[in-house]
């Protein structure tokens, strides 16, 4: 399935923690952290965004979001997404919605893989499912929804 982000911002509110600013290193560069895999970054804020942000009321009320998040009309938007760390670049917040044959969502899949669903039976479906597949990467994204497919998931 083709993801197409959105923007709207919902991956990024709670990453202040983890997208770090060590210190200014220019009027639009930063020394940073990607606290989860350890990485040091040079974060530059995209030529297009820096009017956006200049203004701090974002950030500063919401004190948990990452300090590059934007809002842009009616998007929230990374404001230095050409110099992000590449786990944002490629995060995939959905990649399966998962319906049952009345197409009542039962439940999303992310981009590692993990599915988030209140349902029972689509969860044990899918724990049956990890355990028996053996493939990897795309191909066990594909599997896995060929295998929800033949039990009368419609997957989109
Ligand atoms: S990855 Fe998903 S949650 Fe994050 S901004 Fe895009 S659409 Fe929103
Ligand atoms: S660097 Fe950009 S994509 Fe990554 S958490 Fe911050 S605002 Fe979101």
């Amino acid at each position: 399935m083709v993801f197409t982000c959105r923007q709207c911002g919902t991956c990024c509110m709670y990453m202040g923690d983890y997208i770090v600013i060590e210190h200014q290193i220019g009027p639009f560069e930063f020394a940073c952290e990607s606290v989860s895999t350890g990485t040091p970054f040079i974060a530059r804020v995209d030529d297009d965004k820096r009017e956006i942000f200049l203004d701090h009321s974002f950030p500063d009320a919401h004190p948990s979001a990452c300090r590059f998040l934007r809002p842009d009309g009616d998007r929230i938007r990374c404001s230095i997404h050409k110099t992000s760390p590449c786990q944002c670049k490629f995060y995939r917040c959905v990649v399966m919605r998962i319906f049952d044959s009345q197409r009542d969502l039962k439940g999303t899949v992310t981009g590692t893989l993990s599915l988030h669903s209140d349902d029972p039976l689509l969860r044990s479906v899918w724990e049956t499912a990890e355990r028996e597949l053996s493939s990897e990467g795309a191909d066990r994204e594909e599997q896995l929804q060929k295998y929800l497919e033949a039990r009368g998931y419609l997957v989109e």
